[in-house]
Order: C-alpha cells, then sequence, then structure tokens
C-alpha cells in the first residue's frame, strides 16, 4: 500500500466549528465487518439532524464528497481509502419508536437510520410484533438495510417498508414513500447521495412465542451455515436467476482458495473470509478470479452484492 495521499482540503480547518466528533486520516477498516479498508479524510460522527446540515453545507460548499457508513457489513472499502467524508449515524439516528394502531393489529415503528437491524427485530419481535423475523442475525444499521433491501429467503425489507425520510444533497429533508424507493432483490433505488435519516416500518400483531422461535430457528441455520466467527462481508455475489451462487462457486471446487489474506470460506463458498489482515486488493483479486471461474464454467456472470468503494492502495 502507497503513502497516503494528502487531503485535497483542509478538513480540520473547514470542519472546526462542528461540535461533533471526528477524526481524520482514520483507517477504516475496523468499521467494516471484513477488517479491510484504507483511510477516509475526516470521519464524523452525526449525532442530529442539525449537524447533518451544517456538514452537508460545507461538503456542498468545497464539493467534497460525501457518504454514509452504516454498520459496514456490505462494503469493501479499498486500501487506499476514501477522499472526502464519510458519516456515522448516531445519536439521534440511533433510536425508535413503535406506536400500534387502534385496532390492535398493527403499529408503525420509526426507526432511526444508525439503529442496528437486528437488535431491533428481536426488541419487536419479544413484543410479539410481527414483519421483522427475516432480519434477526442480519449485521448492520436501518440504513443500509434499506439501501440494500436486505433479506433473507423468510422476507426483505420492502415488506414492512412504508416510507424513508432523507436529507438530500439539495439541503431538503423529503419523505419518499416505499413505492418511490424501488426496492428489489439486495438492491434499491435509493436516490444517490441522500442521506437515509429514518425509515416508518409496518409490522402486525403475532404470536411473541412464535416469532421468537422463527428467529432462533433462522439464527441457528445462520450458525450452522455461515462462517459468522471470521471477518466477511456476508455474501459476495446475489443468486442468479434463482440459483444459489454459493452452491455454483462450491461446485468448481473453489471453497479454501486463497489469495493473500482473502479466502473463500470452507463454510459457505459464497462468503470471502480475512484470515489473515488481508487486504482490498487480496479480496477484489479474489472476488474477479471466481467470477471469472463461473463465467467460464457455467456461462454465468455473476453480480456483486458487496459493495466497494474508495481508491485503490
Ligand atoms: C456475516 C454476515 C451475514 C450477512 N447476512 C445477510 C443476509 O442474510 N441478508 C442480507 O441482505 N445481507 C446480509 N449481509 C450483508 C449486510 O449485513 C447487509 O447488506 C446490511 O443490510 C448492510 O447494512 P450496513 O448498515 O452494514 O450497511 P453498509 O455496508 O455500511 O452500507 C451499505 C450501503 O448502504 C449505504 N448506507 C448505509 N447507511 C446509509 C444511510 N443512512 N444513508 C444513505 N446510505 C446509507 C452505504 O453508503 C452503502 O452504499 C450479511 C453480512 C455479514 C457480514
Amino acid at each position: 500500500m502507497g503513502p497516503a495521499q494528502a487531503p485535497q482540503w483542509n478538513l480540520p480547518e473547514l470542519l472546526h466549528d462542528i461540535p461533533a466528533r471526528m477524526a481524520f486520516g482514520c483507517p477504516l477498516a475496523p468499521y467494516t465487518s471484513l477488517r479491510v479498508g484504507g483511510p477516509v479524510d475526516a470521519l464524523i460522527q452525526i449525532d442530529n439532524l442539525e449537524m447533518l446540515r451544517q456538514v452537508l453545507a460545507i461538503a456542498n460548499r468545497h464539493e467534497i464528497p460525501l457518504s454514509v457508513l452504516g454498520g459496514g457489513s456490505n462494503m469493501l472499502i479499498r486500501d487506499a481509502g476514501i477522499r472526502g467524508i464519510i458519516l456515522l449515524m448516531r445519536g439521534a439516528f440511533r433510536s425508535y419508536d413503535l406506536q400500534p394502531n387502534a385496532d390492535g393489529e398493527t403499529a408503525v415503528v420509526k426507526v432511526g437510520a444508525g439503529y442496528s437491524l437486528s437488535r431491533l427485530a428481536m426488541q419487536v419481535g419479544r413484543c410479539g410484533w410481527s414483519g421483522l423475523e427475516f432480519a434477526y442475525g442480519i449485521p448492520g444499521t436501518i440504513g443500509g438495510a434499506m439501501v440494500m433491501n436486505a433479506g433473507t429467503s423468510l422476507g426483505d425489507m420492502s415488506g414492512t417498508l412504508v416510507a424513508a425520510r432523507m436529507l438530500c444533497r439539495d439541503g431538503n429533508v423529503y419523505n419518499l414513500p416505499a413505492s418511490a424507493l424501488g426496492l428489489r432483490y439486495r438492491s434499491s433505488s435509493y436516490p444517490p447521495g441522500a442521506i437515509l435519516l429514518e425509515t416508518t416500518l409496518r409490522l402486525q400483531r403475532g404470536d411473541a412465542s412464535v416469532v421468537n422461535s422463527t428467529m432462533r430457528g433462522a439464527y441457528k441455520r445462520r450458525r450452522q451455515t455461515q462462517p459468522l466467527t471470521l471477518p466477511s462481508a456476508g455474501s459476495t455475489f446475489t443468486n442468479p436467476h434463482g440459483r444459489a451462487a454459493g452452491y455454483l462457486i462450491e461446485r468448481l471446487g473453489l471453497k479454501g482458495t486463497r489469495i493473500g489474506g482473502a479466502q473463500v470460506s470452507l463454510v459457505h463458498a459464497n462468503f470471502i473470509i480475512n484470515v489473515a489482515r488481508a487486504t482490498a486488493a487480496d479480496v477484489e483479486t479474489l472476488i474477479a478470479y471466481i467470477r471469472d471461474r463461473v463465467q467460464e464454467a457455467y456461462d454465468i456472470s455473476l453480480t456483486r452484492e458487496v459493495r466497494i468503494v474508495g481508491e485503490k492502495g
């Protein structure tokens, strides 16, 4: 990895008056589940909307790229890191409010973008609210889950999402209905550059013991079939046309294939694990290798689920 490039902007000075916790030139590896990623010019913990607006105004004025990192559980951040600002949604963005409707059969949950998806599923499930059973065990935040339309065979975000409130680059807050967000299999048409603040979800009254046993069962299967004790970014590729990407990769004998510190998991062939201080380049090369082998063998072009951002080292 080459020396980190000097930032183009004097961010400590530009951001000086903002009362947020921030770090400059901070490595992003600890903020991702794969434990890979070079430094970002400025990493800012945003606690409320006012603070966010201040940062956005500065970014707009100086044309500084700005994006959000959720739990970093679907990200491969390249070795030379990210120029500009990365936001972490904390404080007011890490809470939720559940209001049962008058019929007692449904409830509306407003949940901040920084809240843990899996924790929310567990908390509402304990109270017998159904709709998020699929989410228990999926790492990351509500923000990342909405953008990725996170899910499993039990369901996905599109099944509960009513609306999403976001701050757009023009400085305005919009509350868009789910129908405008184009949620589809592990993807959405989320407006580029918009910062998700909060989502509104609709849940149904269920039986707490059924909801909880569904979640426990799903989590048990997850533990048996996924390498949860090693750093990864979950499934590397989406499943092509109903075929399991992991099965296609496993059939080619690629389990255990290693490039540098990155390895195709022995437990689940669609997971790449960081076994020995992998660089992003190791992981990216392994991704390309798997994709090429699958293309050659089956004439199938795999689509990456993991998002790759940042600059090459
Ligand atoms: C062990 C493991 C198991 C997994 N299992 C599953 C699974 O069963 N199903 C599944 O769908 N996924 C799974 N994943 C992948 C991942 O957990 C999901 O995609 C998750 O929803 C990503 O959320 P995050 O907060 O970590 O998002 P990140 O990875 O941090 O970000 C994902 C994208 O969302 C954007 N984003 C995040 N927050 C905001 C915001 N507030 N405003 C605007 N943009 C935002 C980011 O910029 C980025 O483009 C798994 C991952 C791991 C490591």
